[in-house]
């Protein structure tokens, strides 16, 4: 899968992180997939795993993204295994759309863990 005329165009954020335009700390990286720390986050270990390809979010996936989707979830797990959260749990959250204060147009899944999350009802 080449994506580099897909990369060079995704004009959001996570686009010039992809890019090198500017920095961010990687936690796990193939040809599919970039992880990396949140700038800003919200529990003692706050990781973004996106597809390098650009999709908005999950609305506008198409079943051409099957594999990437496939590929990216399965990672989530090995990802939060490296950084050790599979042993103590964590929660998963992508972000879709207005309501849901989705803030950066391209797709992502936070992994949210290292210590005890507030419940979703709390
Ligand atoms: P959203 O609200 O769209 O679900 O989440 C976007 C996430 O991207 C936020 O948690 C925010 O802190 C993170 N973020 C925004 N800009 C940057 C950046 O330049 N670098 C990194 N590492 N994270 C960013």
């Amino acid at each position: 899968m080449d994506l580099t005329e897909n990369i060079k165009n995704n004009p959001t954020i996570f686009g010039k992180i992809l890019r090198g335009e500017i920095p961010a700390e990687t936690v796990y990286e193939d040809d599919m997939i970039y992880a990396f720390h949140d700038i800003e986050p919200r529990a003692k270990v706050h990781i973004l795993v996106i597809p390098k390809k650009h999709i908005v979010c999950l609305r506008s996936t198409s079943p051409e993204d099957a594999e990437i989707l496939g590929h990216l979830l399965v990672k989530v797990r090995d990802i939060a295994e490296s950084v050790g959260l599979n042993e103590t749990g964590f929660r998963i959250i992508a972000n879709n759309g207005g309501d849901s204060g989705q803030e950066v147009p391209h797709l992502h899944f936070h992994i949210l863990g290292g210590e005890k999350l507030a419940p979703l009802n709390g």
